[in-house]
């Protein structure tokens, strides 16, 4: 239709396909799947086992050139490629995309299941609580929060009675095993404990002001950004300033992200650091033995969530981590099941978050290398509108307001991003596809322009997509061009070795992705690597946290900046998740509403349940 209605529209326009008749059309069978209502299941790990002999499917990764602030259209090409594959080219696809936080859409951006004709349905559904996985996480990452802070008041003010009780059941042997053995101690011999091996076991002595642990919430709280906690009476004076983060910030959601499956995922969680001892020992969510109880509460968020596209394509939909303090992909697990269900001649079509500098560089370092997964193809996302922008052309709100507006120069002048794009891509040895998502606002000329520039840039190929207002049929030039490159020769290689010492790794990533001189090491930053370097995390991979609207930490910073130092402000770990993350700058981890957020125009009919607003 033209005008293109609004994305609920069209998502309410169409009927869902059964999920039993979907996930019998994928190949799973009846007891792989728990339904949740009639368009969602949770889809069973034991598939994996089931199909392990069976070769994967082609493992596509969507990613972008650098946006403006309202996302060039990565989510919405991977459905649109998924239904071009499948509906026209009648290839086995899936789509794989995170679950958006809640946060952005009642604030900024709205809604994140794609849109237009090229969206996953039912489109409040994907938006909303989908099967709770982000409730499981708020849930299981404020149980630690809470831990710590107990832990620490019960210290204070009991350590001695628990110590004494401890070490009577310790020699009366009256202690059951599991408790035990989650404190570490396998020695329960009467007298086999010294008092002062009991203290440390029983006394974690966590400095408050060491606790790195914050509690979060999947709601845009600015004022939730520094509190303080502990002010009743009963926490006998052990207030202290602390911070909520957005839920998709936690490190669960990062492992959630990144684990192949129950038992990887509860090692991870005994291994996440909380904080650290008086003494400068870091404190671990097993020494609070708390990992047990949230395996418990993740136990059903590890399973992908199976739904649809607008054209009956499946998609998985699992985790959603934080893309700037995390690597902001979606999950491992995801993929692993869709590329055995597409089979050997099948596609699975992923999304990195943010441009490919950031999205598509920790998609490689963090996500290929924990899963072994490797990508056969690159979906490079550019449009004309962030093109200009780059070039020095006007912000990108103009651009909602105008009719078709011409300007080669601008476009060409800002095609150097998506050149620096495609030589980041290839850096990693895998054939890249430019596809330029077309808006009203373009003109022939101008896209024309983009695919021959990406062409000489070393693109396999380069193509107008025009799924967003045609659906799969306006991305089949993209299917063919993907499926072709899929064939080409592979020659996938990381871009660092974990064994290079930290600040080695950072440079690499400076210099030969974001185009620095050199980074510049804070002493705070210089302390913190030499700390874990001590500690035996030296050998993690790096999750740069830095701005996603510049190549360079200045998010004005348009083009290919060069002749800059990149600094390193600060150095933190998510040891669980397994990576070290520089903080480039300042990170917000907790967005905060605008002036005119997108709540004011949501609303419920309360006789059809109809939503109103989302867009
Ligand atoms: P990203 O994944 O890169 O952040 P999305 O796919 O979520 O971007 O798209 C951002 C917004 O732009 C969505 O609201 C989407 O519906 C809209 N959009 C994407 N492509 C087009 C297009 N070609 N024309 C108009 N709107 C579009």
């Amino acid at each position: 239709l033209s005008p293109v209605p609004s994305d609920i529209e069209i998502s309410r326009s169409q009927s869902p396909k059964a999920i039993e008749l979907l996930a019998r059309e994928v190949g799973l069978l009846p007891d792989e799947i728990e339904a949740h209502g009639k368009t969602k299941a949770k889809v069973r790990l034991s598939l994996l086992d089931r199909l392990k002999e069976q070769p994967d499917g082609k493992y596509v990764l969507v990613a972008g050139i650098t946006p403006t602030p309202l996302g060039e259209g990565k989510s919405t090409v991977t459905v649109g490629l998924a239904q071009a594959l499948t509906a026209h080219l009648k290839l086995n696809s899936f789509a794989c995309l995170r679950q958006p936080s809640q946060g952005p859409t009642f604030g900024v951006k709205g809604g994140a299941a794609g849109g237009g004709y090229a969206q996953v349905i039912p489109m409040e559904e994907f938006n909303l609580h989908l099967t709770g996985d982000i409730h499981a996480i708020t849930a299981a990452n404020n149980l630690v929060a809470a831990a710590i802070d107990a832990r620490v008041l019960h210290e204070a003010t009991q350590s001695d009675k628990v110590c004494a009780r401890f070490e009577r059941l310790c020699s009366s042997r009256r202690l059951p095993p599991s408790p035990l053995q989650k404190l570490g101690i396998d020695k329960t011999e009467p007298g086999a404990l010294t008092p002062e091996e009991i203290r440390s076991f029983v006394r974690l002595d966590i400095d408050p002001s060491g606790i790195t642990w914050q509690r979060v919430v999947d709601t845009n709280d600015r004022f939730l950004r520094k509190i303080t906690i502990g002010q009743a009476s009963t926490e006998k004076g052990q207030a202290r300033q602390a911070q909520f983060d957005i839920a998709v910030a936690s490190e669960v959601m990062a492992i959630l992200a990144l684990t192949d499956g129950l038992r990887d995922m509860k090692e991870r969680f005994s291994r996440m650091v909380v904080g650290s001892s008086r003494t400068g020992r870091p404190v671990t969510a097993q020494d609070l033995g708390v990992s047990g109880a949230l395996a418990i509460l993740m136990k059903d968020a590890i399973k992908p969530t199976l739904m649809q596209t607008l054209e009956g394509t499946p998609v998985f939909v699992h985790a959603g981590p934080f893309a700037n303090i995390a690597h902001g992909n979606s999950s491992v697990l995801a993929d692993k099941l869709a590329l055995k269900l597409v089979g050997e001649e099948g596609f699975v079509v992923t999304e990195a978050g943010f441009g490919a500098d950031i999205g598509m560089e920790k998609f490689f370092n963090i996500k290929c290398r924990t899963s072994g997964l490797r990508p056969n193809v690159v979906v490079l996302v550019a449009t004309v509108r962030a093109l200009k922008m780059h070039g020095g052309g006007p912000k990108v709100a103009f651009f909602s307001r105008c009719s078709p507006w011409q300007n080669l120069q601008l476009v060409a002048d800002g095609c150097s991003n998506l050149r620096k794009q495609i030589e980041i891509a290839q850096l990693f040895g895998v054939p890249v596809v430019v596809a330029v998502n077309v808006f009203r606002t373009d003109t022939e000329a101008e896209i024309d322009l983009v695919c021959r520039i990406a062409r000489d840039s070393g693109a396999s190929d380069a193509v107008a997509c025009y799924h967003w207002s045609r659906g799969g049929r306006g991305c089949v030039e993209l299917a063919r061009a993907v499926r072709k490159a899929a064939q080409q020769p592979n020659h996938f290689r990381f871009l660092y070795d974990l064994q290079m010492p930290i600040v080695e790794k950072i440079r690499t990533i400076a210099q030969k992705v974001y185009g620095a001189d050199d980074v510049e090491v804070s002493q705070e930053a210089q302390a913190k690597i030499d700390n874990y370097n001590e500690q035996g995390f030296g050998n993690l991979p790096i999750c740069m946290a830095k701005t996603h609207l510049s190549l360079s930490h200045l998010p004005d910073w348009k083009g290919v900046p060069t002749g800059f130092l990149l600094p390193i402000r600060d150095v933190r770990a998510s040891i669980g998740a397994g990576f070290i993350y520089p903080l480039v700058g300042t990170m917000s981890t907790m967005p905060g509403l605008p002036t005119r957020p997108c709540f004011y125009d949501m609303d419920l009919d309360p006789d059809t349940e109809q939503i109103a607003g989302l867009f």
